[in-house]
């Protein structure tokens, strides 16, 4: 074969950039992606799916954005559809630029975004409660001038929320220093506090993501950003004309229209499940397990790579978080018969260690 060097034509970050690998192990229960453990097939929610495969899909998504808008009350205008909210991420930082800011640890398509892009990433570490430390947050946003500020809440991986009032707090701070604030909230269906939508038309620099992904329909890779129309006209701008594919629109909107007492029912019992899980792990005396607001669990153990790959032995797939949170593991809240299987492997390992 004649050689080509691509590395002459990289653009600088992408040389930076190390592949997002998603690990394929053969595994028995998946807990390791915050997925929904509930199977969902597309005839569970359309037993006819009339999409012309030979058109081009509805570039607005307009269907699927009214019956979003519906159900949240709100313009459909003031809703953009997504490829997963990654792909939402992705316009926003292409939109805006950097500085980027975000409280670390986190999600970390924020920072591989912004890095892709090569926007300059800030990021501000949490405090041991893994609580956003207000002032330092404030200091940034007046020093280093961000053009976003991304807040995941519930956090991932720390399963916490972040109080309204300091989320505002910022918000105001980043609204006088022209930032925008994106309150991500993937995990807030699983949240007993109520997330930040309401505020969006107090603050024109507020935007709300949301996902289908983790209430069980990950496969479609549906997510939405709700905000201020004339953040959005922007946004729209770099948004590819058909971004969302028919059969994700027809089944998004079908499965909200006719299937959410279903995905109503999959939240209640992952909510079930997770305090139940909180109670069973925090009786384990080697861990340190943190409460959740989302449909996972943190928490902290030695030898947590040595525990993973174990788990992982016996088909069991969760979470390792170091070298970026130290003896850290994240499980997914799955159904009943998974749990017990992971809680009894997990016992398993740690007596043997
Ligand atoms: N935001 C957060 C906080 C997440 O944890 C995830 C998924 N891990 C996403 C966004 C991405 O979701 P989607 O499947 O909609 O791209």
């Amino acid at each position: 074969m004649k050689f080509f060097d691509v590395n002459s034509i990289l653009r600088e970050p992408v040389k930076k950039l190390e592949p997002y690998e998603i690990k394929k192990f053969p595994f028995k229960i998946k807990l390791d992606a915050n997925e929904s453990p509930y199977p969902v097939k597309p005839c569970d929610i359309a037993l006819d799916i009339p999409v012309l495969l030979n058109r081009y899909p509805d570039p607005d998504a307009t269907e699927l954005r009214k019956v979003l808008a519906r159900k949240l009350k709100i313009n459909y205008r003031n809703i953009i559809a997504g490829n997963g909210s990654d792909e939402l991420i992705y316009y926003l930082i292409l939109t805006f630029g950097g500085p980027v800011v975000y409280p670390v640890p986190t999600f970390a398509m924020y920072g591989i975004i912004a890095q892709c892009v090569g926007v300059e990433r800030l990021e501000v570490a949490l405090d041991e409660s893994f609580d956003i430390d207000f002032n330092k947050m404030k200091n940034l946003i007046i020093s280093k001038k961000p053009h976003i500020v991304f807040i995941s809440s519930p956090n991932n991986p720390t399963g916490n929320t972040f109080s309204t009032d300091k989320i505002l707090g910022i918000v105001e701070i980043a609204r006088k220093k022209s930032a925008i604030v994106v309150i991500d909230e993937a995990y807030q269906p699983f949240s007993s506090k109520r997330g930040l939508l309401l505020f969006v038309k107090d603050f024109e620099n507020l935007i709300i993501l949301r996902t289908l992904s983790k209430i069980g329909l990950a496969g479609l890779r549906v997510g939405y950003l709700i905000g201020n129309e004339k953040i959005l006209q922007e946004i729209n701008k770099v948004r590819l004309p058909y971004n969302l594919d028919s059969l994700s629109q027809y089944l998004a909107e079908h499965a909200l229209k006719n299937f959410y007492s279903n995905i109503r029912g999959f939240i209640k019992k992952t909510v079930k499940e997770r305090q139940r899980l909180y109670r069973e792990l925090s009786r384990i005396n080697k861990l340190k397990v943190y409460p959740s607001e989302a449909n996972f669990i943190l928490f902290k153990v030695k030898e947590s790579k040595k525990i993973c790959n174990a788990l992982s032995k016996k088909g069991i797939l969760i979470r390792d978080l170091s070298p970026a949170l130290k003896d850290s593991l994240r499980v997914t809240v799955g159904t009943k018969q998974e749990n017990d299987k992971f809680l009894r492997e997990l016992k398993n390992i740690l007596k043997g260690l």
